[in-house]
């Protein structure tokens, strides 16, 4: 009922933040709404975070969608627009942007939100590529043979951006196929994640669409990122111990979070240098910031959905999470 609410919010980053919902605590308190805050009770610490927008802790996925889908608009008048799902693990991220077949979540819903407001004629042209990104190797999930890993270079010069060769951009005709490729790309995800001894959520997952505008009314070509971030758990600790033993596990897992860190400071030290219009903007830390280098860039909207858990146990990575949200937002 109130279009473009979102958009108007200061700057071109937003922070919106989402509780894990379950366990009511006193040590994570929420003043739901536009410019809500986070107050936290850490050792004894009391800390209060602002956000853009903090929603109740019993949130519907239709709720966040409404908050969202006038960013998810914009593309058709060929903005750029990423909507990144950030936290530790288990927190709801990807519950957020997938969502569960019957209870959708922002993906589904801004593919359907996009389609309804482009109309039964289609007249745009909308292309689908999807990739995940684990320990800094680029995968093609919707590839026609086993997702191979991409190289990713250095774009044009002056034209900023990578080029990640042998990436399939698919037409999407309507958006029962859409549906079908998105399906597909999450199979495709859990099945590598499987194959290679991981977790999924090890992993980043990128669904990019681009959307031409009709041929009749010629002008620049908008897209949507998705982004469904690997947790932002510092989980080394346990595997640092093991991996001195010589546990290959062990070291494994320490490497996932050695770069999974490194990728999401690179993303916190790219949003603050485009927040602080600071001249030098370090793109190139990490394989995340390269790829979505020509979507973070002036004139483009970020939204960070922060998703954080009430748990007591969880407590120091719900701070660590609100102070990554203060630093970009
Ligand atoms: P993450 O992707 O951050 O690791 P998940 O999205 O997998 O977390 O969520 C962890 C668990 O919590 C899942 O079982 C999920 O269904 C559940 N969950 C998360 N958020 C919600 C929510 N808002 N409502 C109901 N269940 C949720
Ligand atoms: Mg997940």
């Amino acid at each position: 009922e109130c279009p473009g609410r979102l958009l108007e919010l200061r700057g071109n980053i937003r922070v919106l933040c989402r509780l894990r919902p379950g366990i009511p605590s006193s040590l994570v308190r929420t003043e739901p709404g536009p410019g809500g805050t986070v107050t936290t009770c850490y050792r004894g610490r009391q800390r209060r975070f602002c956000l853009d927008w903090v929603f109740p802790p019993d949130a519907s996925q239709e709720e966040v969608f409404r908050e969202l889908e006038p960013a998810v608009l914009s593309c058709l008048g060929g903005y750029s627009v990423c909507i990144f799902t950030y936290g530790q693990t288990g927190t709801g991220k990807t519950y957020s942007m997938e969502g569960p077949p019957e209870d959708p979540g922002i993906a589904p819903r801004a593919l359907q939100s996009l389609f309804r407001e482009m109309g039964a004629g289609r007249q745009h042209g909308v292309t689908l590529s999807m990739v995940e990104i684990y320990n800094e190797a680029v995968r093609d999930l919707l590839a026609p043979g086993p997702p191979e890993r991409l190289a990713v270079r250095q774009g044009p010069a002056g034209q900023g951006g990578v080029q990640v060769s042998g990436l399939t951009h698919w037409d999407v005709p309507n958006l029962e196929t859409l549906h079908q490729m998105l399906s597909l790309g999450r199979r495709n995800r859990a099945t590598a994640a499987t194959a290679m001894n991981r977790h999924s959520s090890r992993s980043h997952a990128l669904v990019t669409l681009h959307v031409a505008s009709p041929p009749r009314a010629p002008g620049s070509t908008g897209t949507l990122h998705l982004v469904d971030l690997a947790g932002s758990e510092r989980a080394w600790k346990a595997g640092v111990a093991g991996a001195q033993r010589g546990d290959p596990d062990s070291a494994q897992r320490l490497r996932e979070a050695q770069t999974i860190n490194r990728s999401l400071l690179a993303l916190g030290g790219v949003m603050a240098a485009l927040r602080a219009h600071r001249p030098h903007v370090p793109f190139r830390d990490s394989q995340l910031t390269r790829l979505l280098q020509p979507a973070l860039g002036p004139g483009t909207t970020a939204v960070l959905l922060l998703q954080i858990s009430t748990r007591p146990e969880d407590l120091g990575e719900t701070v660590c999470s609100l102070k990554f949200a203060e630093r970009v937002g």
